[in-house]
């Protein structure tokens, strides 16, 4: 059960615009149960990883040229972005992108489309998100543009447990958020992963606070996986801790 493999990134390339090589043979494994963390810097090609998971780079001129990805032994290219969201995946886009003019609820409720759940089952979701971010019930009539960037970066992971998802994909959460909240962030995801389950790949700048959460990371540099590990052996390692944890 532990080692049981959910998503399986074997050796991808990616280019954009027919000619820009951005991914250059990027492998990875996702399994379930567990927070991997997908690591590196401005450009290194962790939100296009993330996109090409989620069968997302169509709109942005992007393809995969080579490998595969599977998500439970099924390419993922054979399928649209709802069938893949069917079959348990769903991505959190980095930045947020919460409906401003609807309410947080009503954003939340959003993430249910792709079900065919019955209002108690509904309502029985909703309960569950609120029960992990509290703030989100004290504010579930306001609009959600005039919540705070927590607040919807909060909205953003709450809409996409309303599908139910096996595995989420969480593109850099602590994005512009004061560190109190990037540790509040974390720490819902962690219990999210221990209590219900759900696994995660999340990107991220802050290898600091993504190492502390995540079970295993993969450092990736201009398209390329350049080092991986259990995440304590991660933090432990100089370069790491040189070049990415900012002590020596
Ligand atoms: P960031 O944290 O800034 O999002 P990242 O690690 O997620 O960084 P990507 O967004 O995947 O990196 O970008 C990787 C490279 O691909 C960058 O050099 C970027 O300029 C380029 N790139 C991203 N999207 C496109 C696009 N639609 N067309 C052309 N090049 C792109």
């Amino acid at each position: 059960e532990n080692s049981e493999t959910l998503l399986e990134v074997n050796n991808i390339e990616v280019i954009y615009n027919h000619v820009i090589l951005v991914l250059k043979g990027v492998s990875l494994s996702v399994p379930k149960g567990g927070i991997t963390a997908l690591l590196g810097g401005n450009g290194a090609g962790k939100t296009t990883t993330l996109k090409a998971i989620s069968n997302l780079l169509h709109s942005e001129r992007g393809e995969v040229t080579k490998g595969s990805i599977k998500y439970r032994g099924n390419a993922v290219a054979d399928l649209n972005p709802a069938a893949l969201v069917k079959s348990g995946v769903i991505q959190v886009m980095e930045g947020r992108h919460c409906f401003e003019h609807l309410t947080v609820e009503e954003n939340l409720m959003t993430g249910s489309y792709t079900r065919r759940a019955s209002r108690a089952e509904l309502a029985q979701d909703l309960e569950m998100v609120y029960e992990y971010f509290p703030r989100l019930r004290e504010r579930r009539k306001s609009q959600a543009g005039y919540t705070s960037g927590g607040e919807q970066q909060m909205v953003a992971i709450g809409r996409a447990l309303m599908s139910r998802p096996e595995t989420v994909l969480l593109d850099e959460p602590s994005m512009g958020l004061a560190p109190q909240l990037v540790e509040e962030i974390f720490g819902i995801v962690k219990d999210l992963n221990e209590k219900e389950g759900v696994s995660f790949l999340l990107a991220e700048q802050n290898t600091n606070v993504a190492l502390r959460f995540a079970h295993y990371g993969y450092i990736l540099e201009s398209g390329r996986v350049v080092m991986d590990g259990p995440a304590a052996e991660l933090r432990e390692n100089p370069d790491v801790k040189e070049f990415y944890l900012g002590m020596s």
